[in-house]
């Protein structure tokens, strides 16, 4: 028997977020007083309390900054999944944004810190979910400043 999954709901604070992942494309909210880019999406910057926030686009890669491997489901809607991994992702392009979500590394028991992934959007219903997939080799990285 299977449930239905739990799934994002979202608010006035990630509806952009999600209407961006329907369109094929990860984003992150960037005050535009401080330059700064914030997690989860709010309606004022954490650091300098400025008001509203600019979606910027994302090159829609990362690297895997912790990890967990999941061989028993807390949830009876995700047993037919198991074992899956749940890592917490550094962003690129978005210095500080690190998100949560699931690495398609196959097996997952592949899976280590530092791995590269790039973002692939799943439709699940009602929002379309950000998933990452281990990428090799890493892709190049900015030149150094001289
Ligand atoms: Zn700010």
């Amino acid at each position: 028997m299977t449930t239905a999954r739990p799934l994002p709901v979202p608010d006035a604070d990630s509806a952009p977020f999600w209407t961006a992942c329907r369109e094929g494309h990860l984003v992150a909210q960037k005050c535009p007083a401080c330059a700064r880019f914030r997690w989860p999406p709010m309606e004022f910057c954490p650091w300098c309390h400025h008001h509203g926030g600019d979606w910027t686009a994302l090159p829609g890669t990362g690297v895997v900054q912790s990890f967990v491997i999941v061989y028993r489901a807390f949830d009876p809607a995700f047993a037919d999944s198991i074992p899956y991994s749940v890592a917490h992702i550094a962003l690129d392009g978005a210095d500080g944004v690190t998100i949560i979500g699931n690495v398609l590394a196959d097996p997952p028991n592949t899976l280590v810190v530092g791995q590269h992934v790039a973002v692939e959007f799943s439709d699940v219903g009602s929002v379309v979910m950000p998933r990452f997939r281990p990428i090799f080799p890493a892709p190049p990285t900015e030149a150094l400043p001289e």
